[in-house]
This record gives structure tokens, C-alpha cells and sequence, in this order.
């Protein structure tokens, strides 16, 4: 296929952009390949002077990405296979002046095991402000007792991965320190064939390769809990590592004060560092989030329609960015033919994805519904003007909740409890807000409001 081998630079170039590449991670893995040969739609690509190991990070990370690239300019379906350099296979291979690759920093992202996707450039970070300082504080000194562990919890597809990523490039980055990021499933699997094959090489040699690590990055903890031998391994390396002050960064769908099944001596060490919570992003964030996401496609679907799906989707990013590619592709296929993409038939693409996302869309009626659950008292009691103690601090919360997960204004929270002004609810919201950060228990139960809304 002469057009490969043509559009080969161009294929990489579109692949550093569509999928968000860094620039690193570019310069260290795909600038260097080449194009082989293309036989029964099956592109070969050659990994010049590559060892076993790259081959095997080339293919659990990119295969995809030169797949969808390639298929997607010969619009037809195309498989990619990798290649080590081969004698014969490459004779005739102009071999491309590549720059010279730091063999360290490759070796060193190569068993970081990260997504080549998220890092700190490319998150947005709105009313997330929080968590994006307290990461990136973390990836600047890693291993300081206050932020030791580092515990990030939220809803799925808030970013979680994401930031928790961005630590490991921008530490392997800047830094000679060993980062190992691992999901807790692979972690898992880990145990379970060490524990298979019942000798202890192979239990010693899972040890050594978590504990000489200098950063550990383990995400979706929740899978692990619960997993006795799993859970005890998992343990035993987090203490091992953070009595030597190596930095560890756990996320997962809940605070460590509700996950069931967690003992308590871990629940204790998960706190001992310091929790953060993903936000969910507001208005003005989702539009920014879908704004930075746009970047990568080189059609840009109408302002309007952003804001349709911004409005509509609320709850997840990973969502967002889907009901955004959607739309993309279709726009682009009605501009190839000399149209443009209206609302309407943009409602009209996504009207599965949205209608599944609103369950999850927070309005102020769930969350009434959620805190008049949770403490058991009456919903209209809530609302009432009733002023007994018992009533007085879930109304707050309420105010607060309503303030923090969706867009209503103080204003509009005011006529929700038949108030004049909002200043009684600005009391309220800021009453809340402070007290959490000193009480735990209130933090707890606000938690589990908010934990028990998302469910509806
Ligand atoms: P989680 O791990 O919390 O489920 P991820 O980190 O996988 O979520 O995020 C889901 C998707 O949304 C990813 O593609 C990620 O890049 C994107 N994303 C989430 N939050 C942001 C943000 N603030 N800025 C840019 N992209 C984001
Ligand atoms: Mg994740």
C-alpha cells in the first residue's frame, strides 16, 4: 500500500493529536516507527532497534490508535501488527534519520504502565481547582507525610484516572524516580499467579517489583476490597512502601469512611494521607472540558450543539467526550457534503445517550429526596419553616448540596423553601461548607447523602 507508506509521517502526526499524545511519550514511541508492509489489511509496523518489551507496550497501548487512523483515511477496516526489527524484513528500509530517543526515560515510561493520553496540560481544570493543585503539589514532592497517601475518590469518568496519571508523567518527567501505575485488577492478577504457581521465586520477585518503586499509583481500589489474599498483599506493600516514604496515590468510587468490607486498620491508613473528591464539573467546565476536546478533531461541531450536550450531561466526562464524538462524526460527514449539522438532528443522534444520562442528573428534588432519606425525616418537613434543631442541619445540607452539585442559583434555592431573599441560604451553604472542614462526622454524612443521590 503506497498510501501508507506516504501518509506514513502523516498517520503519526494525527495520532499525536487525536489521541492527546504527550509530546514525550510521541518523541520516545511513535516517531521512531516505521511502516513495514500492508498484506490482507493487515498493516506491519516496525519497531527500529526495539526489545520484547516494547513491542509488548507498542500493543497493549497503540495498536488502536494506528488502527482507527489508518482505517479510518482508506476508509476500510485495517488490522496493525508490530515488529521488531527484522534483518530481512527491513532490508530496503531507508532507515529515517530518528532523533536520538533518552534511553532512560523510555524504559522508565515503559514500566510506568501509563496511559500516554492524560497528563496536566490537557486537563481542565474549572471547578476542580482543588484537586488539580493538591495533584500537582503531589507530583512536585512526592512522598510528604500530609499528602501520604493520597486518596482520590469520586463518580465514574470524573477524572480521576486522568490526574492520577498526570502525577506519574510529570514525576517520570522531571524526575530519575521509578512510578508503577496499576489498575487494582491487574494488581489482582498479579497475586493470584504468584500465588498459582506457589513458589516463592515468583512471590519474591511480585514483592520486589512493588516495593522497589518509588511511586505507586493504583486505581479503582474497590475492586481489591473484599479479596482476602489480594487485599493483605495489597496491604502489606502499601505499608512497606510508605514506611519508607515512597509516595502511594489510590483512587476510588468511594471515601474510604464507605467502602464496605475495608478493615478497619486500612480504612484507617487510607485516611491517614490526605482525601480529595472529584467535583462534578459545572456548566462552565463541561463547555471548557468539551472546548480542550475539540482541539484534537479538525471539525468543530457548532457552539450551539456544545452547549446542548454540556446541559444535558452532566455527570460523567467520559460521557460528555462520547455524546461529543458522536456528534463530531456526523458533522463531519454532513460538511464533506456541503451541509451543516443543526440541532435538531444533533438532539436527534444523541437522544439514546442522553436520555441514559438522565437518571444520573442531579436536581434539586434527588437531593431533597436523598438527605430527607438519609436523616428519615419528611421531605416537605425540609422545606417547611419549621425550625426544630433535628430539622435546621439537614436543610442546611440540602442548601449546601444543592449549591455544590448542580447549577441553581442561591436565588433559586431561596424559592425552593418559599424564602424571600438568600441570605438565609447563603448562611446556610457557607454554615456547611466551613464546618466540614472541621468535622469529620458531618464530612461523613454529607458524603453518604451525596454517595446515596448518585444512585437514584
Ligand atoms: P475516572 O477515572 O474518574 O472514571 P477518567 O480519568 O478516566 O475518569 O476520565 C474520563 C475521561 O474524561 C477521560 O478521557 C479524561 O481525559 C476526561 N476528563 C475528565 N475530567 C477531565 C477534565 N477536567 N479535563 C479534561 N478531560 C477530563
Ligand atoms: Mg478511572
Amino acid at each position: 500500500m503506497e498510501i501508507i507508506r506516504q501518509q506514513w509521517e502523516n498517520i503519526k502526526d494525527i495520532i499525536h493529536n487525536e489521541y492527546d499524545i504527550t509530546d514525550i511519550a510521541f518523541k520516545i514511541w511513535v516517531r521512531p516507527l516505521q511502516y513495514l508492509k500492508c498484506e490482507n489489511n493487515v498493516v506491519t509496523i516496525l519497531i527500529p532497534g526495539g526489545e520484547p518489551e516494547m513491542l509488548d507496550y507498542l500493543k497493549k497501548n497503540y495498536t488502536r490508535f494506528f488502527q482507527e487512523v489508518i482505517s479510518d483515511m482508506l476508509q476500510d477496516s485495517y488490522n496493525v501488527e508490530f515488529s521488531l526489527e527484522h534483518k530481512q524484513e527491513s532490508a530496503g528500509i531507508a532507515s529515517t534519520a530518528s532523533t536520538p530517543v533518552d534511553k532512560d526515560l523510555q524504559d522508565s515510561l515503559r514500566s510506568a504502565n501509563l496511559n500516554p493520553k492524560y497528563h496536566f496540560e490537557n486537563f481542565v481544570v474549572g471547578n476542580n481547582r482543588m484537586a488539580h493543585s493538591v495533584c500537582l503539589h503531589v507530583a512536585e514532592a512526592p512522598g510528604k507525610e500530609e499528602t501520604n497517601p493520597l486518596f482520590i475518590h469520586g463518580g465514574s469518568g470524573l477524572g480521576k484516572t486522568h490526574l492520577m496519571t498526570a502525577i506519574g508523567h510529570y514525576i517520570i518527567e522531571n524526575t530519575d524516580l521509578k512510578v508503577v501505575y496499576v489498575t487494582s485488577e491487574e494488581f489482582m492478577n498479579e497475586v493470584i499467579e504468584s500465588i498459582r504457581n506457589g513458589n516463592t521465586t515468583t512471590m519474591s520477585r511480585f514483592r520486589e517489583k512493588y516495593r522497589n518503586i518509588d511511586v505507586l499509583l493504583i486505581d479503582d481500589i474497590q475492586f481489591i476490597i473484599g479479596k482476602s489474599a489480594t487485599q493483605e498483599e495489597f496491604f502489606n506493600t502499601f505499608n512497606a512502601l510508605i514506611n519508607n516514604g515512597k509516595q502511594i496515590v489510590i483512587t476510588s468510587d468511594k471515601h474510604p469512611a464507605h467502602i464496605k468490607d475495608l478493615n478497619e486498620r486500612m480504612r484507617t491508613r487510607f485516611t491517614g494521607g490526605m482525601t480529595l473528591e472529584m467535583e462534578l464539573p459545572n456548566d462552565e467546565t463541561r463547555i471548557a472540558i468539551l472546548e480542550e476536546f475539540a482541539k484534537n478533531f479538525d471539525y468543530k461541531v457548532p457552539k450551539e450543539i456544545v452547549t446542548y450536550i454540556a446541559s444535558h450531561i452532566r455527570s460523567n466526562v467520559r460521557e460528555l467526550e462520547g455524546a461529543y464524538k458522536q456528534v463530531y462524526a456526523n458533522g463531519k460527514m454532513e460538511q464533506e457534503a456541503g451541509r451543516e449539522l443543526d440541532l435538531d438532528k444533533a438532539k436527534e443522534i444523541l437522544k439514546d445517550t442522553i436520555s441514559s444520562d438522565n437518571p444520573s442528573l442531579i436536581t434539586p428534588s434527588l437531593i431533597l429526596r436523598g438527605v430527607s432519606e438519609y436523616y428519615g425525616i419528611d421531605p416537605d418537613d425540609i422545606t417547611s419553616k419549621k425550625r426544630n434543631a433535628e430539622i435546621v442541619l439537614p436543610r442546611q445540607i440540602f442548601m449546601y448540596l444543592c449549591r455544590n452539585m448542580t447549577d441553581i442559583t442561591l436565588k433559586g434555592i431561596a424559592a425552593l423553601l418559599d424564602k424571600k431573599d438568600h441570605s438565609t441560604v447563603l448562611h446556610g451553604v457557607n454554615k456547611i461548607s466551613d464546618e466540614i472542614k472541621i468535622n469529620s462526622d458531618l464530612r461523613e454524612s454529607i458524603e453518604a447523602v451525596k454517595n446515596r443521590i448518585r444512585t437514584y
